[in-house]
C-alpha cells in the first residue's frame, strides 16, 4: 500500500515493534521504521516526514528508553548503518557517527593515546544518545570533550554546531533538531597503556554497580546534585519494591528491573510511588532518568 515514505521502501519498514531494540522490551511498533545509508538520505527521509506531517523520533541503543503499548506513531530513525557507525581520528580529535556504541568509541580513543572518555567505557548506547542525555558518571559527563556536533534539523537541514547550542546540563542537553548525526571530541594525549589501566578500572568498578545485559533494566531517576538516588531510595525502604512484573532492583536499588508480563503502566505507576516515597522521606524531588515515547 502506498504511504508518503513508499520511495524510500529499501530503508523503511511499517509497524516494526520497538519492545526487542530497548533494553526493557517493552511497548508497541513504531508506524515507520528507517535506516537511512547515509546523512543525506536521513535528510531526505526527514524532510518529506516534515512535509507529510509525520513526527520523528531518533533511536539510539535503546538503554534509557520506556516505549508505551501504544508505540509510535510516526518515523523512528535508526542510525545503524556503516556511515552512522565510523570512528575517525584527526589530531587530537575523535569525531564519530551517532551511531556507533559509546564504549566503542572510548576504546577507540584509548588505544589512540587519546584521553578523557575513559569514565564513560561501561555505560551502554550510542554516542548520539549520550549527548542527548549528557550521560556521565562521578567523574564527569560526555559534554566535557564535546568540540562540536552535527544536527539535522526538523526540516531535513544539516547544521554544525558548537558545545554552547547543545545546551548542556547536568544529565540532559537542549539539543535543538530532530538528530545528532555525528559528534567531535577534544581529546588529551596520553600514555595508551597507561589510559587502558584506567578504562579497565572504570569499567571494572562500574560493572559492579550496575546489572548487565540481558537484565532487562534502565536507569530510574536523576542522581540529584549532591545525592545518590540509590542512597534515597534505599532510605525510603523502596528498593526492591515492585508493581507488577516490574521491580527496584534490590542489589542497585536506582535500577528498574522487568520481567515477563511487564507493562509501561506498571513502570510509570512504580516510578511514580518511589519518587512520591523519596519526597516524603527526605524532601528531595527526584527526576526521572528514563526518557518516554
Ligand atoms: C545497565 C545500565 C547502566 C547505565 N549507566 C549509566 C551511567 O552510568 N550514566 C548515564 O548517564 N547513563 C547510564 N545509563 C543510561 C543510558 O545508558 C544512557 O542514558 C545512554 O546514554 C542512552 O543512550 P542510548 O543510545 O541507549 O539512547 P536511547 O535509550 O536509545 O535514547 C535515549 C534518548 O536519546 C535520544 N537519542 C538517541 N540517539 C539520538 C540521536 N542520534 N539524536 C538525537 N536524539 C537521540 C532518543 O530519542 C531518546 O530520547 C545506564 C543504563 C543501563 C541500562
Amino acid at each position: 500500500m502506498s504511504h508518503p515514505l513508499s520511495s524510500f521502501s529499501g530503508i523503511v519498514r511499517e509497524n516494526e515493534p520497538l519492545a526487542p531494540y530497548t533494553w526493557l522490551q517493552i511497548g508497541g511498533p513504531t508506524k515507520y521504521l528507517v535506516e537511512p545509508n547515509t546523512v543525506e538520505e536521513l535528510g531526505k527521509v526527514v524532510g518529506v516526514c516534515h512535509e507529510a506531517g509525520i513526527s520523528v523520533r531518533v533511536l539510539g541503543g535503546g538503554s534509557n528508553l520506556l516505549v508505551r503499548e501504544s508505540g509510535f506513531s510516526g518515523a523512528t530513525f535508526l542510525l545503524s548503518a556503516p556511515t552512522f557507525q565510523s570512528v575517525r581520528r584527526n589530531g587530537n580529535s575523535i569525531t564519530c557517527g551517532a551511531g556507533a556504541k559509546l564504549s566503542h568509541v572510548v576504546t577507540f580513543a584509548v588505544g589512540e593515546g587519546l584521553g578523557g572518555l575513559e569514565h564513560l567505557i561501561a555505560i551502554p548506547g550510542t554516542v548520539g544518545g549520550a549527548l542527548r542525555g549528557n550521560a556521565g558518571s562521578h567523574d564527569g559527563e560526555v559534554a566535557q570533550y564535546v568540540s562540536s556536533a552535527t544536527i539535522l534539523t526538523k526540516d531535513g537541514v544539516v547544521r554544525r554546531v558548537d558545545p554552547s547550542e547543545l545546551a548542556f546540563t547536568h544529565r540532559a542537553s537542549g539539543v535543538d533538531g530532530v538528530a545528532i548525526v555525528d559528534v567531535t571530541f577534544d581529546l588529551v594525549p596520553g600514555d595508551s597503556k597507561a589510559l587502558t589501566k584506567r578504562q579497565q578500572t572504570f569499567w571494572i568498578l562500574k560493572r559492579r554497580l550496575q546489572p548487565s545485559f540481558p537484565e532487562r533494566a534502565a536507569i530510574a531517576f536523576v542522581d540529584p546534585v549532591g545525592f545518590e538516588a540509590a542512597e534515597l531510595i534505599q532510605q525510603a525502604g523502596l528498593s526492591g519494591s515492585s508493581e507488577g512484573a516490574v521491580r527496584m532492583s534490590s542489589m542497585f536499588p536506582n535500577f528498574l528491573i522487568a520481567s515477563t508480563g511487564a507493562t509501561s503502566v506498571q513502570v510509570q505507576v512504580l516510578l511514580d510511588r518511589v519518587k512520591a516515597g523519596v519526597q516524603d522521606r527526605s524532601g528531595v524531588q527526584l527526576q526521572q532518568h528514563l526518557q518516554i515515547w
